[in-house]
């Protein structure tokens, strides 16, 4: 069916829906379909509105088939030559079809009787499709088609065609249609104000020359057929620019509100005088930066108040982001509270575990480690410590947040590399740790830098500290790139600066997601070393091994009993060992760069020299090389994160978990940057001279999805 004829049938029975009714109201909208909308987000038929294209396909002109090439998206039109059913490894249906300049074949794979009546040789078809496989042996697999009676230039479509996100099960035609059906209900005025009034201040809208949102909306899902289809797809176009603004501005107004709301709820003050952190700085063999300073005494002011800290620490590798940790530890300690720190990896937690407790020990403070696997007796042991209130401080991984963990008095939960836990998990964490009306202080610490961009508009909810040096004494890593076919000189490479007393990480990465295989690689390249370098003490360490055979090796490399270390990407977060000078990291050009410039972070941790070698597969890709350039060129994380985010997008900072963030509808945080301060400004706005235009806005766009319900 052709859109057209959708919004004449639309037309004749408008009434009864607004754009507040639900989805339902709609034609050719039974239980079924709504299911399939909300997985979607959408449930009213304004939601449909806000529902926006993904990209468009101009079907406004027929293509001679003598002139496709693989990979376009055409109309065609011509006649059938030929249909016959074919029986290859499966059943299919083809059918040859010419227009005097050449012919293609159509191919189906589904197909009914009738289908197969309908394409008798001599009907005359018009076809919509994408065109794949080489000169002479063109074809589409389940074109859009329908009969064409007559011959015609002009193509069904006086505009460009809307592409729109669907899922498994919901077709494009489907959404298209009922998107009409959605834009019919806007022109008609509803009776309950209207849902698509301006929403932002006239001087906002003229200093950003922003266009009208209805006028917006209307272009994106019907743009005409002069429009600038480049634009549209950049994104420049001003009418995508206007609901781009809009959209971040909602997203900073939720977080906002998030933050404002979190003010109003109670936390227990640790308004102490301060002497265990006093006696603990006193007793570390090295003086705090003055960055370490600044962070603790600003973490130190919020927890002292009686409303729940929300605060994100930043510092590059490095930075010594622990010590500020076990400082904020020891304040809700010498309250009387208890302090659970949460690391996202087994290794790191036993790590992080044996690090703070030799710091606590000797103040008489009892630390536990809640590992994931430990025995049955000695994790009741555990939670018992934990459930009486005698461990004054739980370390662990998301295991901590399990049912039977009961704490006597939670007041502070500090979150090591944050981005590994997303959002969402940020938010479950804070319901997770309420006790009645009172939320635990919550700081959150992460060794990816965040862009200020990003940080408006992804963590706007959280305050934020930046350990912006490095201790004392740290030697810059040199950064060399070499090929793979090079591993013999990497190899003696390794051989002297082991023979020089210092230590190496012979890093595995493979494509795969797949642990097991990651392992495997692992596995097999620590038996390769250990031929070829017979006389070095070769360890080996991945995910999949024991806690206590883990412990055991990060025991044995830290001791110096194990001079190379071949490790799989487990060692990305945390891992401290001083004389380790040198890490090889093989088919770097596979990693993130925020991913690599963490392993680096492994190496220059003492005083002597270290280096970081990336080893590549051939051909590098321009954009590989790059990429790795630029990790070679600074060691500066928040530059290193800028360029990542330019390179890949906002997921690879912030994390695939958080990939809910970049599912924004108008707008991307890489394009649209330079949007989000002037959002920011318009949020500030708003809130403080018309509130009442908040809570529309977000919910305009945000919906009630679940991460915003404090809104
Ligand atoms: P990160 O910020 O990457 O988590 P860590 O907390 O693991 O860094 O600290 C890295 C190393 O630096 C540790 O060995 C730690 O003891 C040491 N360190 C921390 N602060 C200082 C400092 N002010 N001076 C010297 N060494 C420090
Ligand atoms: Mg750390």
């Amino acid at each position: 069916m052709t859109v057209r004829a959708v919004v004449s049938r639309a037309s004749e029975q408008p009434v009864g829906r607004s754009l507040s009714s639900p989805v339902g109201r709609l034609k050719r909208v039974g239980a079924h379909m709504e299911e399939l909308l909300a997985r979607l987000e959408i449930r009213t038929v304004q939601d449909l509105l806000f529902h926006l294209p993904i990209r468009y396909q101009d079907r406004t002109r027929v293509s001679p088939i003598g002139a496709l090439q693989a990979g376009d998206e055409a109309v065609i039109e011509g006649e059938v030559l030929l249909t016959e059913v074919r029986y290859a490894r499966r059943r299919m249906l083809l059918s040859r079809l010419g227009d005097g300049t050449g012919a293609i074949t159509l191919r189906f794979f589904h197909f009914s009787a009738r289908q197969q009546e309908g394409l008798t040789r001599g009907t005359r078809l018009r076809c919509y499709g994408e065109v794949r496989g080489g000169p002479g042996k063109l074809e589409m697999a389940h074109p859009e088609y329908r009969r064409a009676d007559a011959v015609s230039e002009r193509a069904d479509e006086p505009g460009l065609t809307p592409i729109y996100p669907v899922t498994a099960g919901l077709r494009q035609s489907s959404l298209r249609g009922l998107i009409v059906q959605a834009l019919d209900c806007s022109a008609v005025a509803s009776g309950d104000g209207d849902p698509l009034r301006e929403l932002l201040p006239g001087e906002v809208i003229a200093r950003h020359e922003l266009g009208e949102l209805r006028a917006a909306l209307l272009y994106l899902h019907r743009p005409p057929p002069e429009a600038d289809l480049q634009a549209l797809l950049d994104g420049s176009h001003p009418m995508r620019r206007r609901l781009a603004f809009e959209e971040l501005l909602a997203h900073q107004l939720s977080l906002r509100m998030l933050r404002a709301g979190m003010q109003h709820h109670r936390a227990p003050a640790f308004a102490v005088p301060g002497e265990l952190r006093a006696r603990f700085l006193a007793a570390l063999p090295f003086a705090p930066t003055t960055a370490q300073r600044r962070v603790i005494d600003e973490i130190e002011a919020d927890l002292r108040r009686p409303h729940p800290m929300q605060r994100l620490v930043q510092g590059d590798v490095g930075s010594g982001k622990t010590v500020v940790a076990a400082a904020a530890v020891l304040q809700a300690v010498e309250a009387g509270c208890q302090a659970a720190v949460m690391a996202p990896t087994e290794l790191l937690a036993e790590q992080h575990y044996r690090n703070i407790d030799s710091w606590l020990r000797p103040l008489g403070i009892e630390v536990i480690h809640l590992a994931g696997k430990s025995r049955a007796s000695a994790r009741s042991l555990a939670l018992e410590a934990v459930r009486s209130g005698r461990a004054a401080v739980a370390v662990g991984t998301h295991a901590l947040f399990q049912q039977d963990v009961v704490f006597a008095a939670l007041g502070l939960v500090v979150v090591d590399e944050q981005h590994r836990f997303g959002v969402h998990q940020r938010l479950a964490l804070r319901e997770k740790g309420r006790d009645g009306g009172r939320y635990p202080h919550q700081l959150i610490m992460t060794a990816t830098p965040i862009p200020r961009t990003l940080m408006m508009t992804a963590y706007a909810d959280l305050d934020c500290s930046v350990i912006d040096e490095l201790p004392p004494g740290r030697q810059p890593v040199t950064t060399v790139i070499v090929p793979e076919t090079r591993r013999a000189e990497v190899l003696e490479r390794v051989r002297d600066v082991c023979r020089r007393g210092q230590q190496a990480y012979w890093v595995c990465t493979l494509i795969e997601e797949s642990e097991a295989l990651q392992c495997q690689a692992a596995q097999e390249t620590s038996e390769l070393l250990r031929e070829v370098l017979p006389d070095l003490a070769v360890g080996l360490l991945h995910g999949r091994m024991k806690p206590a055979e883990k412990e055991a090796v990060m025991a044995a490399f830290k001791g110096g009993a194990i001079q190379l270390l071949v490790a799989t990407t487990v060692i990305e977060v945390g891992v401290d060992v001083p004389n380790a000078g040198l890490m090889i990291i093989e088919n770097a050009e596979r990693l993130g760069l925020a991913q690599l410039h963490q392993l680096r972070g492994r190496v220059g941790r003492g005083s002597e020299k270290s280096a970081c070698v990336l080893m590549y597969h051939s051909p590098l890709s321009e954009r590989g090389r790059l990429r790795l350039a630029a990790l070679r060129d600074t060691g500066d994380g928040f530059e290193i994160a800028r360029r990542d985010l330019e390179m890949r997008g906002p997921g690879e900072i912030l994390g695939v978990r958080q990939a809910g963030l970049a599912q924004l509808r108008a707008a991307d945080l890489v394009r649209d940057q330079e949007l989000i301060p002037a959002a920011g400004q318009c949020a500030a706005l708003l809130l403080e001279r018309y509130p009442e235009r908040v809570g529309p806005l977000v919910r305009r766009w945000l919906g009630d999805r679940p991460r915003y319900g404090a809104v």
